[in-house]
């Protein structure tokens, strides 16, 4: 029997109907794998079933990494590391389809790694990852919206994300305290040049930090009230951060740059 550790933040899947559901959003036939956290092998299963040509999963937990060696003999390459530590890119030849239902705290983490270090080269195809509904509520937000905010914006700026599925705490083992969301990303084939993700997320954060009031302050701080941006933009500075659409940060953020080239 094996003893789930909190501290690697460990609730696995139990629910036929959510594994099922995972593995039938993308084709995985012939395709090249990448699991995240996979914990006893629940999804490792669903996947091998699904006949991938190459499938690769990074555990950073020993005991389940030599567990998972013993239940799967043939046709996994197991790596015991912390995916956090693991140069992703140089594992694979081909593109990967990555799958993880990771500790919430490193989903976000490695979601934003990942964008922040995505170039034209796309060394992924899709990624299909769980997060707390909360969370995951944030990054799939529009404009307008409440839930809006850095993490969309950054999400949105290089893929297009979709939410498959709302997941309750009965379908894990042990079962956790809130609801989780499945999302699945695709890379967009056109982003925003900017030179330096830093500098989107400095013009996020300083305008996101007063979300109920108007964008006056903010871009003052930044563009020092010039006149030429809010025309060229067409910015409104009695609206608040939540009223200006993905593309407007991206074009700040290029402006932003512009200035200091
Ligand atoms: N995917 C499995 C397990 C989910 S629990 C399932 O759905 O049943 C989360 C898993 O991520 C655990 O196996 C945990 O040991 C592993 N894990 C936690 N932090 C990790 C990290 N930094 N790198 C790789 N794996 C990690």
């Amino acid at each position: 029997m094996i003893r789930a550790k909190k501290s690697l933040g460990q609730n696995f899947l139990i629910d036929d109907k959510v594994l099922k559901q995972i593995v039938n959003c993308v084709a995985i036939e012939n395709k090249t794998i990448l699991e995240i956290g996979p914990g006893t092998g629940n999804l490792t299963k669903y996947i091998l079933n699904k006949k991938p040509k190459h499938f690769t999963v990074i555990e950073k937990d020993n005991d389940l990494a030599n567990k998972l060696k013993e239940r799967f003999k043939e046709n996994l390459n197991i790596i015991n590391n912390d995916i956090l530590n693991v140069d992703e890119r140089s594992l694979f030849k081909e593109k990967v389809i990555v799958f993880g239902n990771l500790p919430y705290n490193i989903s976000t983490e490695i979601l934003s790694k990942w964008i922040i270090n995505l170039k034209n080269d796309f060394w992924f195809e899709n990624l299909v990852l769980m997060f707390q509904k909360e969370v995951a509520d944030r990054i799939i937000a529009n404009y307008n919206n409440s839930n809006y905010g850095r993490l969309s914006i950054l999400a949105n700026w290089k893929l297009i994300i979709k939410k498959i599925c709302d997941i309750k705490p009965n379908s894990f083992l042990p079962k956790p305290k809130i609801d989780s969301s499945l999302l699945f990303f695709t890379p967009r084939k056109d982003f925003y040049k900017i030179n330096d993700p830093k500098n989107l997320e400095k013009i996020t954060r300083v305008f996101f930090s007063n979300r109920r009031k108007m964008i006056k302050k903010p871009f003052n701080q930044i563009f020092n009230g010039d006149p030429r941006i809010l025309e060229k933009l067409n910015v409104d500075l009695n609206l608040r951060p939540q009223n200006l659409n993905f593309e407007t940060y991206y074009k700040l953020t290029e402006e932003y740059e512009n200035l200091r080239s």
